[in-house]
């Protein structure tokens, strides 16, 4: 535990300098002309490039118990941003981060200022400036990266014949919940997997980058598949079918899970910061050939919203337990 006598000699810019000017995050990089220290940072963008931008809030209470580990929540409050990064195509840079904090606890801050400096080497992003507050514990990242003029992927360039493919298996993040906030339990070694996969999502940057080339729409599966395949199929004018018997579920989950449970999941629970993104039919074996672990999941077809089919290829009822809340785009 911080004593009193170190958290009460700990200003503000002594917190700044100790546990964020000193990160190996905060050293200067390309791209990086002044960081941390002054009253604004400089960034300067490669010839013909334009900068992408992103802020996430997480806020005790709301997005994390008081009981996370500071840690781990200094590598998630990072990674969730920095997905952002990866669904728009771009090319880390730098990050900003707002804190508010009941108390200074040089403790909880050593923690956290750990799991953020390790999420910021993974994603190459440098801290270049902040802010640093009294009250409810929120953290606020804003990512900046940066893309080739008018390549960044959008959500709304999907076209009909399009096939929908995700980065990576999904509903781990929300089989890992319960367990995270202790409302349920399961066997250590199940349940591991999946609170890493929650705890620690691994922004998919190199792919969002590789996309540029090949993705007509990209989009990050914040909200759950079902929420975001809609924004995706919303903002490009087209529907999406998904055939559920292709959706990659986490493999684990089956094994503390109903199927109808683990799938549900895989649907509805979000944070697993993989990508959704649609290509042409052709370029899906050439981006595979790099990325194997990408998986086709349906296809554009004419319409809105979002069409469900099992196995047999019908069309799944819209009182299916588990998609009560898509009853509207399934029941026109
Ligand atoms: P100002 O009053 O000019 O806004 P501050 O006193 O808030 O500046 O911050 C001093 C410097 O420390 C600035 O460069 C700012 O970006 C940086 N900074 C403040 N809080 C943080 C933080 N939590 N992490 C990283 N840098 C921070
Ligand atoms: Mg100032």
């Amino acid at each position: 535990m911080p004593t009193s006598a170190d958290a009460a000699e700990l200003g503000e810019f002594e917190l700044i300098r100790r546990f964020f000017a000193a990160a190996n995050c905060a050293r200067p990089t390309a791209g990086v002309v002044l960081g941390i220290g002054d009253d604004a940072a400089l960034l300067q963008l490669p010839a013909q490039h334009q900068m992408v931008i992103s802020t996430d809030s997480l806020v005790e209470g709301v997005h994390f118990p008081q009981t996370a580990d500071p840690f781990l929540l200094g590598q998630r409050a990072l990674a969730v941003a920095a997905s952002d990064l990866a669904a728009m195509g771009a090319n880390p840079l730098a990050f900003t981060l707002a804190l508010t904090l009941p108390q200074v606890q040089p403790e909880w801050l050593s923690g956290f200022a750990r799991g953020l400096d390790l999420m910021a080497q993974y994603c190459g992003l440098s801290l270049i400036g902040g802010d640093t507050a009294r009250g409810p514990l929120s953290i606020t990242p804003t990512v900046f990266g940066s893309v080739p003029e008018g390549a960044a992927l959008r959500r709304s360039g999907a076209k009909v014949g399009d096939l929908v493919c995700v980065s990576g298996s999904l509903g781990a993040a929300a089989a890992a919940l319960p367990l995270v906030l202790q409302h349920s339990r399961v066997a250590a070694d199940l349940a591991a997997p999946c609170i890493a996969q929650y705890w620690s999502p691994k922004p998919q940057l190199a792919l969002g980058q590789a996309l540029r080339l090949y993705a007509t729409a990209a989009i990050d599966i914040s909200d759950g598949l079902l929420a975001d395949c809609t924004h995706l199929a919303n903002s490009s004018a087209v529907a999406v079918r998904i055939d559920l018997a292709k959706i990659p579920v986490f493999p684990v989950l089956e094994k503390f899970l109903s199927q109808a449970q683990a799938l549900e999941c895989a649907l509805t629970g979000g944070d697993d910061y993989q990508l959704l993104f649609t290509l042409a039919p052709q370029d899906f074996f050439t981006l595979q050939t790099n990325w194997p672990n990408i998986v086709v999941i349906g296809e554009v077809v004419v319409g809105d919203g979002v069409q469900l089919y099992d196995a047999r290829g019908l069309l799944v009822s819209p009182a299916y337990r588990g998609f009560e809340h898509f009853r509207s785009v399934n029941d026109r």
